[in-house]
């Protein structure tokens, strides 16, 4: 904290939003935050998008919560309730924290001690610190005593993470998204950084400065393909066919890394049996980019240097999301372009903390660092340390836990800074398992679209409030440090999880946040050699770092993997169609994601004056061919229908939408693009497909 005539004081922080992680400071006058500008941080050397810089005002919102709340016995449950014509105080009624505890925990033990653990779920969030998603995970996990846990990470990257897991033994990414500028060729598939992770795209477009080959590959147009040496347009939903046709090239012109091969990878073999057919010729048609174009795309990226993949949600958001990401992992391996400087595989994460939350163990299937719940020796190192015997079998993930509240089996949640009622698909199907539930405790900074089915609200603590670390997309751990108070009768999130955990019998005396994570450090490998400490004194550590006096390794894989056997592992991939193609009745494709304004479900970005005024209402984008082949105007309002609902929203004419297409942002809770999406999983991240599913589209004013 340094203090500045004008203001009285600018503190060094982290800006809330995406997986960048740029390092800010922040302008405190009268508690209230009235400039960010960014410092210069490894990810972001002083750079910050729209969002870090003027996204802030969302803190001082009126919306914010500021004292406990509880439902009122007379009060229907939300369900799908228009919440903009609703006085919050006509379904709640402001409660004293002593009873909204009592009413909170009592609610967890009553389910606990009549249904047991499995009838329990938690809902973390990748928007809070590392230090939180370690103890709640710990308190579903020791106190609930069950691992359904999960947050958003099962709705973006998981896919990515079971083929990364698979492929080379550790989820995260092997270089930092910097490596870009030491690459000769750098691919960006299914991803939309100059939205998404502005300031990451800033790199990409210096490195094409400098000569470097920039490969973009997006069903959708988009503005990074103006700085691209080659852009691929391809269909949506085939890229399989698309990157096995690179594998042919690379395995039938020789241009492998054999060397690496052997040194290094196992599959090699089962690969090219299987990409044998997959002739770009073949593909050309499959995937709607020209043979030649698949043949030089391979060529440039194999017999480069340096070559590096970066990609998003456009490839993991599919039931065949895995696949789609163990073909990535492929190129890397049989070229040899991964453990070197401007080489690797980079999923763009999210938000701000969704590395960090997923490595802490705010996921079903896992403890802290990725270690099975299923596993005798691990599971049993973890009741020693809690005291408590653990359930042996991994928890269901999101979608699986809506479906167990249909299913009478979940029947109390406790969900922190999450919003499913408008980030899970089939979004109507999800808000009636929340209105179903018997106990929901939500904590949050505003009343969300899922606070509103809460029979137990907690005001919580934002970003700006807090002090704790959070890990980047480049495995960069990275300390965030309070500006303001708090408002009201809001507290910081770990004290109430602390409480909570108190409230049903545990036993826990955190004093304060650096000793919670002095404890997930001591159980988590990665974080070795970086205490508490060093992460206040240097501001970003990258982990793994091999000593406490040695810079962390932006770099990894260098001698192999962290596998069974130390080798990458090759898993070749099928063709697989989308689970719901267009027919008759739904002849487009829809497709959902961000805007640069807004970020996730909007319930910040939506209260930030600047960006709500930029994009303030719900829209459907298709290109202004298409609109005029349906007999559309741009500016009109139209309806889209899927067969799980239907959502009125404002057309938007865009020449990056292909043909056949509607563009959705799920942001709007006006226009709500998850009320259409289609909840099928992939069956090994158990994503669901929010890139790809059948919709229609109609005019709404009269003719
Ligand atoms: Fe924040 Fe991401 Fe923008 Fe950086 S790029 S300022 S981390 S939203």
């Amino acid at each position: 904290t340094r203090a500045v005539q004008e203001f009285d004081k600018v503190v060094d922080s982290v800006c809330p939003f995406c997986g960048v992680g740029c390092q800010t400071s922040v302008a405190v006058k009268d508690n209230r935050i009235v400039q960010v500008d960014g410092r210069n941080g490894p990810a972001n050397e002083n750079r910050l998008c729209v969002k870090g810089r003027f996204g802030f005002d969302y803190v001082h919102s009126p919306d914010r919560l500021t004292k406990p709340l509880i439902r009122r016995d007379d009060a229907p449950k939300a369900g799908d309730i228009d919440l903009r014509d609703v006085d919050p105080l006509t379904v709640f009624r402001e409660a004293s924290w002593e009873e909204a505890l009592e009413r909170a925990s009592s609610g967890i033990k009553t389910i606990l001690d009549r249904d047991g653990g499995a009838a329990l779920a938690g809902f973390g969030s990748a928007k809070g610190s590392n230090e939180e998603a370690y103890l709640f995970q710990k308190l579903i996990r020791e106190g609930f005593g069950t691992n359904n846990v999960d947050h958003c990470t099962r709705l973006c990257h998981a896919s990515s993470v079971s083929a990364l897991l698979e492929g080379v033994g550790s989820g995260a990414v092997s270089a930092p998204f910097t490596d870009a500028m030491k690459a000769d060729c750098i691919i960006v598939i299914g991803a939309r950084p100059a939205t998404n992770h502005p300031v990451a795209a800033t790199y990409f477009k210096q490195a094409v400065k400098q000569g470097k080959q920039l490969i973009i590959m997006d069903p959708r147009r988009q503005n990074l393909m103006r700085h691209a040496t080659h852009a691929l347009q391809f269909k949506p939903g085939s890229d399989v066919a698309m990157l096995n046709a690179l594998l042919n090239v690379i395995v039938t012109e020789k241009l492998y890394d054999e060397q690496y091969i052997q040194a290094n990878v196992s599959g090699f073999e089962a690969l090219k049996e299987k990409v044998k057919d997959f002739t770009p010729e073949a593909m050309a048609e499959v995937c709607g980019v020209d043979a030649e174009t698949l043949r030089t795309v391979a060529r440039v990226y194999a017999t480069s240097e340096r070559s590096i993949i970066f990609w998003g949600m456009g490839v993991s958001q599919h039931t065949h999301g895995t696949d789609n990401s163990r073909c990535l992992i492929a190129l890397a391996l049989t070229t040899g372009h991964v453990g070197r400087e401007g080489t690797g595989l980079h999923p763009l994460r999210g938000q701000n903390n969704v590395q960090g939350a997923s490595d802490a163990g705010l996921i079903p299937m896992f403890f802290p660092d990725y270690k099975s719940v299923e596993n005798v020796d691990i599971r049993s190192n973890y009741e020693d340390l809690w005291g408590r015997s653990l359930d042996p079998v991994k928890g269901l993930t999101v979608v699986e836990i809506v479906d167990a509240i249909h299913d009478d089996v979940i029947k109390g949640m406790y969900i922190m800074g999450e919003n499913p009622a408008m980030s899970d698909p089939d979004q109507l199907h999800a808000r009636a398992a929340l209105a179903k539930l018997e106990h929901l405790v939500v904590q949050d900074i505003f009343l969300t679209e899922t606070a509103w089915h809460a029979d137990v609200v907690f005001p919580a603590s934002a970003h700006a409030e807090k002090l704790g670390t959070y890990t980047n997309t480049n495995r960069q751990v990275q300390i965030g440090r309070p500006a303001l108070d708090l408002p009201g009768e809001a507290r910081q999130d770990w004290e109430l999880i602390v409480d909570l955990a108190k409230g049903i019998g545990l036993d826990w005396a955190y004093r304060d946040i650096s000793e919670v994570y002095d404890e997930m450090a001591a159980v988590m490998p990665s974080l070795r050699n970086i205490p508490w400490e060093r992460i206040e004194r240097e501001e970003s550590v990258t982990y793994p770092a091999d000593a406490p006096d040695k810079p962390g390794n932006e770099v990894i894989f260098r001698e192999g993997f962290p596998t069974a056997d130390g080798r990458g592992k090759i898993v070749p991939a099928d063709l697989l169609p989308p689970d719901e193609v267009p027919d008759e009745q739904y002849p487009m494709v829809l497709t959902t994601g961000r805007l640069l304004e807004h970020w996730h479900t909007g319930a910040m970005t939506r209260r930030s004056g600047v960006l709500d005024e930029i994009e303030p209402q719900g829209i459907a984008v298709m290109n202004p061919y298409e609109i005029e082949r349906q007999g559309l105007a741009a500016g009109q309002m139209v309806s889209v229908e899927t067969r799980r609902g239907v959502v009125e929203a404002v057309l938007r004419a865009d020449r990056e939408v292909a043909d056949g297409m509607i563009f959705m942002p799920f942001c709007f809770n006006e226009s709500p693009a998850n009320r259409l999406t289609n909840p099928q999983l992939d069956p090994y991240g158990k994503i669901p497909e929010f890139k790809y599913c059948a919709a229609r589209i109609e005019s709404m004013e009269q003719a």
